[in-house]
């Protein structure tokens, strides 16, 4: 089973998945734009039994993040892990999306993931 691990900017908090994510996703919403300071967010999920983290994280509606270097990292209750991608140890890191939400929201110069499925708004 594949292992992979991440971490924030400074190190304080890091994670581990094991295993394979349930879902790929892109999200181009407000929300997202908003709380990573960038054009869209890049995540998986995982059940909550194959995801650990470890370093306290302060939290803001859910989203977790580093209270030393304000890296975002991920929410989780108890059935599932967002994980943000980009805080992965490894890049690429090899996952596809397999979906994008809001792409009413996605920059004009970006262009759909192939083979992703397209949601105008929040997954149904
Ligand atoms: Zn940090
Ligand atoms: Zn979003």
């Amino acid at each position: 089973m594949s292992t992979l691990t991440g971490s924030c900017l400074c190190g304080r908090v890091r994670i581990t998945v094991r295993g394979e994510p349930r879902r790929i996703g892109i999200c181009h919403c407000t929300d997202c734009r908003q709380e990573s300071g960038s054009a869209f967010t890049f995540y998986a999920i995982w059940p909550a039994d194959q995801f650990e983290s470890t370093g306290d994280t302060s939290e803001y509606s859910g989203r977790r993040f580093c209270p030393e270097c304000g890296s975002r990292m991920f929410s989780a209750d108890e059935d599932e892990a967002e994980i943000k991608l980009g805080i992965l140890t490894d890049a690429p890191t090899g996952l596809t999306p397999t979906y994008e939400l809001w792409i009413k929201r996605r920059e004009g110069w970006l262009r759909p993931v192939p083979g992703a499925k397209q949601y105008e708004e929040d997954r149904l």
